[in-house]
């Protein structure tokens, strides 16, 4: 563990649990010695929440719900008070009725398209407003997408579409405050067993199908995840604003499968 996020403070937006990938974020800028804070969702992931925080010395600082503005007001509001700036902001929130995360996109329906879009897209906005304010020496803001965005992948559907609308956001808002040295940038994981995949339709499949065909040949942790979000976070990627970066064994590049993956 070397130094390379000491003196700077993140909050962490999207643990639910020690599968969450914003864990496997926290735990490694925690590892190069940033200091964090953490919300959860709702009572229900509060006692999840808390022993994971108090594994790594982090703040909690409440309820947020990114469906209810009063509540991201309240969690900012509380990081001001116990820090006064923010020097980081790890965004890993997406939601989708699992209804609609199998079968056609074409079937989806108004109420769960904006519901998505709401969770998954306009949340990293709304916190990059809250954020820029406590960003008063620049700042590293991080999100999360998936390669759903690029091409159609089997069953995420509306997910892919809102996926490439965050895309699209991390570049407006890296333009917009890029001249205060806020950079916005996201990772884009290959597939991971979490609690949000589990809604995906044939999950397990799209797993061996990326551990068979990813360059690497095997899938992706959450560690590793971490481990790149340590560059986005810290000061080595201080000239990289903007950027959408693959972390999932290569698997983007290929063009053409390697081979079939077994029956399942
Ligand atoms: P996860 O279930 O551990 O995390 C999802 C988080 O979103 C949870 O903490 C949940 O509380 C939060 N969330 C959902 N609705 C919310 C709301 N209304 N308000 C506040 N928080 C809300 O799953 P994960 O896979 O770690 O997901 C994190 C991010 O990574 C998501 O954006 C997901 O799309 C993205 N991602 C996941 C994968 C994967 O295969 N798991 C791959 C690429 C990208």
């Amino acid at each position: 563990a070397g130094g390379l996020m000491k003196g700077k403070r993140g909050l962490v937006l999207g643990v639910a649990n020690n599968r969450s990938i914003a864990w496997g974020i926290a735990k490694a800028a925690h590892d190069h010695g940033a200091e964090l804070a953490f919300t959860y969702q709702g009572d229900a992931l509060k006692k999840r929440v808390e022993p994971l925080a108090a594994e790594l010395g982090a703040l909690v600082v409440g309820h947020c719900d990114v469906t209810d503005a009063a509540s991201i007001d309240a969690v900012f509001a509380e990081v001001e008070k116990q820090w006064g700036k923010l020097d980081f902001l790890v965004h890993a929130i997406g939601f989708s009725d699992k209804d609609e995360l199998t079968g056609r996109y074409v079937d989806t329906t108004e109420g769960n398209f904006n519901k998505t879009m709401l969770i998954s897209v306009y949340s990293l906005t709304a916190v990059t407003q809250r954020a820029e304010k406590l960003m008063t020496d620049g700042g590293s803001i991080l999100t999360l997408t998936y390669y759903g965005a690029e091409k159609v992948m089997p069953n995420y559907n509306v997910m892919g579409v809102a996926k490439a609308a965050l895309e699209a956001s991390v570049q407006y808002l890296a333009v917009d405050l890029g001249p205060k040295n806020i950079r916005v940038n996201a990772i884009s994981a290959g597939p991971i067993k979490t609690l949000a995949a589990s809604g995906i339709g044939d999950f397990r499949y799209i797993l061996k199908w990326n551990e068979y065909n990813a360059p690497l040949r095997r899938t992706v942790t959450t560690e590793e995840v971490g481990d790149s979000g340590v560059y986005f976070l810290s000061d080595l990627s201080r000239a990289v604003t903007g950027e959408v970066h693959h972390v999932d064994s290569g698997y983007h590049v290929v063009g053409m499968k390697a081979v079939d993956a077994p029956d399942i």
